[in-house]
């Protein structure tokens, strides 16, 4: 029996591990698959790791957890059951998305269980997207926002949500193109209006594809179906994100009315009593920082949690 099954070994579910291991806690942490920033060419705005690579700052957690005796397996998780109060099953095995490096069909149990099983990010399915993304295509403005300063921008998004997610990247460059990809239903009169008061242009065309210096990953242009290629130096995009995984749904953790991702109380906890979750599946700033952090909140208040009763004042 594990005290606490971490599922996720991104920056939230490695930070949890690194302090439960800390507490000479028995953690045992899987990790499935690529974590979300695989794309990104640094992790930007973590102190002390600023423009770290991904793999390089992950791949340090692990060598901190192992250090601290926390035993990390590559393996699906497929299943989590909770048979009592105190007791989970995790169940890994080829199922759902594993690959060829899953672990064969096994189950371990546990006292407490941690969801850092992460998002998915939604992107655009255009000729040239893959060559460009993580260096000059993001989705995320807290995170790459400050490399784009009074560069040309353009931003990839339909709707009222593109309008607004425009004029936030004000805050770095006003040399900015908001396309719609031929979905411009929700951009009304008084949207155009605003855009227009920072003269920011719309183009409604469908987006064919991205061209530029792939070696290098430079985006130079955005080609459209119709109309001249719009010259630019970067583009954002933001198409919203899905959750990478969903063991939450089986355990019944309650979801968050407006965002839809995993509700906690205020130590992390979800709905479900032994269920914690930290990262970008709980309603807060999806950022590697923010992400590490909620993941020692929780591993504070697993650690808690199990101290038995005699040794409590
Ligand atoms: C392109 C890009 C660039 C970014 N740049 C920055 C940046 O500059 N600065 C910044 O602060 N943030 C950045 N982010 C955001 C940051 O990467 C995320 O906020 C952070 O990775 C969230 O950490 P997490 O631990 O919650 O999830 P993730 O890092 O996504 O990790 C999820 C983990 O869950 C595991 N997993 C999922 N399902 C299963 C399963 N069924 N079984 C076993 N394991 C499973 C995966 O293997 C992975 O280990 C960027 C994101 C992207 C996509």
């Amino acid at each position: 029996m594990y005290d606490c099954i971490v599922i996720g070994a991104g920056p939230a579910g490695l930070s949890a591990s690194l302090f439960l291991a800390r507490y000479r806690r028995r953690v045992l942490t899987f990790h499935h698959n690529s974590p979300r920033n695989v794309y990104s060419h640094g992790v930007h705005g973590f102190l002390g790791h600023h423009g770290i690579m991904p793999s390089e700052l992950l791949a340090r957690g692990r060598d901190e957890v192992a250090m601290h005796g926390g035993l990390i397996v590559e393996g699906c998780v497929t299943k989590v059951e909770k048979l009592g109060d105190e007791h989970f099953r995790v169940s890994t095995g080829a199922e759902g998305e594993a690959d060829h490096r899953a672990i064969a069909t096994q189950s371990f149990e546990a006292r407490r269980i941690l969801l850092a099983t992460g998002l998915r990010d939604l992107t655009p399915d255009c000729p040239g997207f893959a060559d460009f993304y993580g260096v000059s295509v993001h989705h995320c403005p807290d995170c790459d926002g400050y490399e784009v300063s009074d560069r040309r921008v353009a931003v990839l998004s339909d709707g009222e949500k593109g309008v607004g997610f425009t004029l936030g990247m004000l805050t770095w460059t006003d040399k900015l193109t908001l396309l719609t990809n031929g979905g411009a239903e929700g951009v009304t009169d008084e949207h155009r209006a605003r855009l227009a008061r920072f003269s920011i242009p719309v183009r409604e065309e469908r987006v064919s594809g991205l061209e530029g210096d792939a070696g290098e990953k430079r985006l130079r242009r955005v080609l459209f179906e119709e109309g001249a290629a719009l010259e630019c130096d970067a583009l954002f995009f933001n198409l919203g994100t899905q959750m990478a995984g969903r063991l939450h749904e089986t355990l019944g953790c309650e979801l968050d009315a407006e965002c839809g991702l995993v509700t906690v109380d205020d130590e992390q906890q979800t709905s479900v009593g032994g269920v914690y979750a930290a990262g970008d599946i709980t309603p807060h700033s999806q950022l590697a920082v923010v992400a590490a952090a909620e993941g020692a909140m929780a591993a504070i208040h697993i650690h808690k949690s199990l101290i038995p009763e005699e040794r409590r004042v």
